[in-house]
């Protein structure tokens, strides 16, 4: 059967619930929502909080019913009237750019999943909730961002549970026009198409869908048309499904067709183009490689001739950012060589045009960015750092972990000079954040908090208000679970009575790769029924997650959770529930009392769950890993020890689940159970100083100020250098790496010495380094030399170095003379040597095209 959907007709009094109901700002703002409940209380329930389906399920007797309605009429307009002050107003980055005309125009953001709102189910995880609430916190701070991304068929998938425990995974189809969804139109009404070439002399084609986040728009691309041959209609026909051969589709449609759609988008809306872009994973990297072919293009009529593709990456490498997200190397996305060459493929009459999939882009250096220790494989990642002059991870941990895992791009650079860096993620808090909590606290800090304002009462009343809606979800869940494993309404009596309000509730919801860990606290299962069973401080877990479709492995170990929480022993105290999404994990977040993660430490890129649960004074009881170790303080939650210097894994998982046991029973129940006057007054200081502190950090508003100050904004500055003059910078940088390369080999240190020491220094004493460099015909002001001086650790090598810039001062037999005067660093054994960077006015970093010469 095809399927498609109808809008409703609404009176002209109503008409703005059209806007209301597909600008998706109305997922983050309780008025809207309470004005679509109480439409239709009924109806608004059915349809799961989705306005759009609630818009087609109203009965046209009932909207008639409203439009009379006085009151509702005043409601509709007056947030249709906020709404369009929302769009219209200016906001932070306004007034930013008013004083730093050098911000960004627009940045286009692009990335392979957006977890905006359950209603538009786009994502699988953390990467796509975290680019959701990126966009939502950009529209709040009026960060000009367009979103670009791809439009699933059947999304990820949503998960069931047979009778024994195993995953089922169910597809169902989506309808754009029943999503909140526009197509994108050229002047003459036409839908846009973008293309991009395939194999064979075929062409892959995708529409454009535009989603409304509040003052960002977003881009989906969507294959399922009649315009394409039946097997590249399914190009987005799910995320992360099929092969290495589906993926590579996928993904040079949302880098190449996603600048093309940007384009088109911008052109039929007179949207700024972006000058920055920001690729969020290594997915989207093809995006660098059509702005290259873009810039050729545009520049052959220009003074100074076509860009060579040298310069035109200069150009791209400018304006681009890239965020890693995985210190996991196998999570890396990589292509067999073959594959890619199979889609660039060079042009048949061997011209040295370039590519067929991007004619100037040829093949070899496309394969040259993507190059790693295998030689047979194409790395994404590796190929996203290559064209973009900015980097990071998501954490402080991750940061230093991604400089040591890439750091093989930068040879000869410590790992600390590895120009990566990190901005630790955000969640967006009208997102995450009970309303009674807003309600509460509002923007307000410690200063909200103070016990004269809020009394511990007050918050223990909010904390078990929040606990008791999570436990009557949990029985709805468990119930609605046990139907759709096959069992029967009189069976299930004793669902109404799983979970108890007034229990010490703890939550561990994620996906299920192996390093998180989910069977962890089935390591000793005596124990963790003990925990559960306790008759004087009994605790109460709940237990959420998807396994990938191709990973038994994960099924496995949702498995022995489900079979561990069938017992009917525990069942009342332990539960799993099935499809794990955005609507149940607001609900999780609200209420449990203690957040749980234990992943394998430093695998965890950032988390952002237990900052979710933070955020209504949720307490962290976690592993030190990812966004953990920087903002845990000892007063805001627990940590839990880390074995990660234990090489074998199964006395590491033992060591960290007896940790994990002790903490919850010697530490987490009794500060929940010990009450004075009924309140744990202990408990609540925990949650007192967890919203005060931890929650104005977790905001993914910081976050974006954070991208937008130490970011955005200098890869604007940066392009727009780069391009001036008919790109002068690009093509005099191009020159300059030119330069470098056939120079470098032959850059040598030939003779360092140090003078003007007594005899027995101390700390401070002032050294005269000299050095004599062999410059290979390069100019001295084409480097920097620096003196390294340090102290010298046990490996020789050494440690805590301090690099002082060198002064030219002449030439003698053929070699650069360069001088400093460095005051001594440290007391004890101490060494220096000198090393020759790269030095150009328009690079980022000295490491950054990772060249050095050392003495
Ligand atoms: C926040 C969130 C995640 C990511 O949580 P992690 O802590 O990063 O594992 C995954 N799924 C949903 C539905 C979320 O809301």
């Amino acid at each position: 059967m095809r399927r498609f959907t109808v809008r409703a007709q609404l009176p002209r009094q109503l008409a703005s619930l059209q806007t209301l109901a597909t600008n998706l700002r109305w997922s983050w703002h309780p008025p809207t929502q309470d004005l679509f409940a109480q439409l239709d209380p009924e109806a608004w329930e059915r349809v799961g909080h989705d306005p759009v389906r609630l818009l087609g399920e109203i009965r046209s007797a009932r909207l008639a019913e409203l439009a009379a309605d006085a009151e509702t009429v005043v409601t509709v307009r007056e947030l249709a009237d906020d709404l369009e002050a929302y769009l219209r107003d200016p906001r932070w980055y306004q007034n930013e750019r008013e004083d730093d005309p050098s911000l960004p125009a627009a940045i286009g953001y692009f990335s392979m999943e957006f977890g905006v709102s359950e209603v538009l189910p786009n994502y699988s995880g953390g990467l796509g909730v975290l680019a959701g609430d990126h966009l939502k916190a950009a529209s709040d701070l009026g960060v000009p961002v367009i979103g670009v991304g791809l439009l699933y068929r059947s999304g990820y998938f949503r998960q069931s549970l047979s009778l024994d425990g195993w995953q089922l995974e169910h597809y169902p189809v989506l309808d754009p026009q029943g999503l909140p969804l526009q197509l994108l139109a050229d002047r003459s009404g036409a839908p846009v198409l973008v293309e991009v070439s395939m194999p064979a002399g075929r062409s892959l084609k995708a529409r454009i869908w535009q989603a409304a986040v509040g003052r960002v728009p977003l881009l989906l691309l969507d294959t399922d048309i009649e315009d394409n041959d039946p097997d590249l209609r399914g190009v987005t026909d799910r995320l992360y499904g099929g092969d290495q051969d589906h993926r590579i589709k996928q993904e040079l449609l949302i880098g190449i067709g996603g600048v093309r759609a940007v384009r088109a988008f911008c052109a039929a809306t007179g949207h700024p183009e972006p000058d920055v872009f920001h690729t969020n994973e290594g997915h989207a990297g093809h995006l660098g490689l059509e702005r290259v072919r873009e810039l050729q293009d545009r520049s052959a009529g220009s003074a100074g001739g076509a860009l060579s593709f040298d310069e035109a990456v200069s150009a791209v490498r400018a304006g681009t950012v890239f965020t890693t997200h995985t210190p996991v190397p196998a999570g890396i996305d990589r292509f067999p060589v073959e594959l890619v060459q199979h889609y660039f493929a060079s042009p048949d009459d061997g011209a040295q045009t370039g590519s067929r999939l991007l004619p100037g882009v040829p093949t070899d250096r496309v394969i040259a960015l993507g190059a790693e220790e295998n030689p047979s494989m194409f790395n994404m990642a590796h190929m996203g750092l290559r064209l973009a002059q900015r980097a990071n991870g998501v954490s402080k941990l991750h940061g230093c972990v991604s400089r040591e895992m890439f750091g093989g791009l930068w040879e000869g650079f410590d790992t600390d000079e590895v120009p990566i860096g990190s901005v630790t993620n955000g969640v967006h808090g009208p997102t995450w954040e009970a309303r009674e909590i807003t309600e509460l606290l509002g923007d307000g800090g410690a200063a909200a908090l103070a016990e004269d304002v809020v009394s511990d009462a007050t918050l223990w009343a909010l904390r078990a208000t929040l606990r008791s809606r999570l436990v009557d979800e949990v029985r709805r869940r468990v119930r609605a679970a046990w139907l759709e494993r096959g069992a029967s309404a009189p069976e299930l009596g004793w669902t109404d009575h799983v979970f108890d309000p007034d229990v010490l509730t703890v939550g561990f919801a994620r996906r299920v790769p192996t390093y998180k860990r989910l069977t962890l606290m089935l390591r000793n299962p005596d124990r963790l029924r003990d925990l559960l069973l306790d008759p004087h401080r009994p605790v109460q877990l709940i237990v959420a997650g998807k396994s990938h479709p191709a990973d038994d492995g994960g099924k496995a170990l949702i498995q022995q959770i489900v079979r561990f929480a069938d017992d009917s022993a525990v069942r009342h105290r332990i539960v799993f529930l099935p499809d794990y999404d955005m609507s149940m994990a607001r609900v999780l977040y609200w209420g449990c009392d203690v957040w749980l993660n234990n992943p394998l430490r430093p695998l965890e890129a950032c988390g952002t769950s237990g900052m979710k649960s933070a955020l209504n004074g949720g307490l962290n009881l976690s592993i030190r890993d990812g966004w953990w170790d920087e903002l845990y303080d000892g007063a805001n939650g627990w940590a839990i020890p880390t074995a990660d210097g234990i090489a074998d894994p199964v006395r590491r998982d033992d060591l960290e689940a007896n940790a994990l046991y002790e903490l919850l029973a010697t530490q987490v129940a009794p500060a929940f159970y010990e009450r004075t006057d009924g309140v744990p007054s202990r408990w609540v200081e925990l949650v007192r100083h967890t919203l005060a502190t931890l929650r104005p950090q977790v905001q993914a508003t910081r976050m974006v100020r954070e991208y937008v100050q130490g970011w955005y904004a200098p890869a604007a500055r940066a392009a727009a250098a780069i391009a001036a003059d008919d790109y002068a910078g690009a093509r005099e940088l191009a020159a300059y790496r030119a330069r470098l390369n056939a120079a470098w080999s032959r850059v040598s240190v030939a003779g360092v010495d140090a003078s003007g020491l007594p005899d027995t220094p101390v700390v401070g004493a002032p050294m005269t380094v000299r050095a004599a460099v062999d410059l290979a015909g390069l100019d001295p002001a084409d480097v920097s030399v620096e003196a390294v001086v340090g102290r010298v650790d046990e490996s020789d090598e050494l440690d805590a170095p301090v690099s002082v810039a060198m002064k030219h001062i002449g030439r003698t037999d053929g070699m650069a003379r360069f001088e400093a005067v460095v005051p001594l660093p440290h007391a004890g054994l101490t060494g220096y040597t000198v090393r020759v960077l790269p030095a150009h006015p328009l690079l980022a970093a000295p490491a950054e095209l990772g060249k050095v010469a050392l003495a």
